[in-house]
């Protein structure tokens, strides 16, 4: 039932954008051929009619306009989703490797993995010294207490 709203919600919106854009292509014609333009509604009823669909026409641009910082945020925002072997290598190992990554301050491109704390849950890390271990964030702020 929501959905249907939404669909009709949207499908009025773009048709009042689209025959608007319409209108202002006839409209443009009609002055290119006759010079000028000029325009009879004696119907009041369906003038009021169109002058409604004009401003649920504004309300929905200014509707989409009001997304598109959401929009954007949600292109930025792209986590990756585990793919199953690396579900499967977070159970087995406690780690898996989720990409590389070149910090501030760091001379090349370290492997990202994400480790599985057994106090604390998951948490991104890359290996430290020759032996590859990784640091918990939270268990390394108890441990300097
Ligand atoms: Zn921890």
């Amino acid at each position: 039932m929501k959905r249907v709203m939404i669909i009709l919600f949207h499908s009025l919106g773009l048709s009042v954008l689209a025959s608007s854009l319409v209108w202002m292509l006839m409209t443009f014609i009609t002055i290119f051929t006759n010079s000028s333009v000029f325009f009879i509604e004696p119907n009041k009823l369906i003038l009021l009619f169109e002058m409604f669909l004009t401003v649920y026409g504004i309300l929905y641009l200014s509707y989409l306009y009001s997304k598109i910082p959401k929009l954007l945020k949600q292109t930025k925002n792209t986590e990756k989703p585990l793919t199953l072997w690396q579900k499967v290598q977070l159970k087995l190992t406690g780690c898996t490797f989720l990409r590389w990554e070149k910090r501030k301050g760091w001379t090349d491109y370290l492997p990202i993995y994400l480790v599985k704390c057994n106090k604390h849950g998951l948490f991104e890390d890359y290996p430290h010294g020759y032996k590859e271990y990784f640091v918990c964030p939270l268990c390394w702020q108890n441990q300097k207490r």
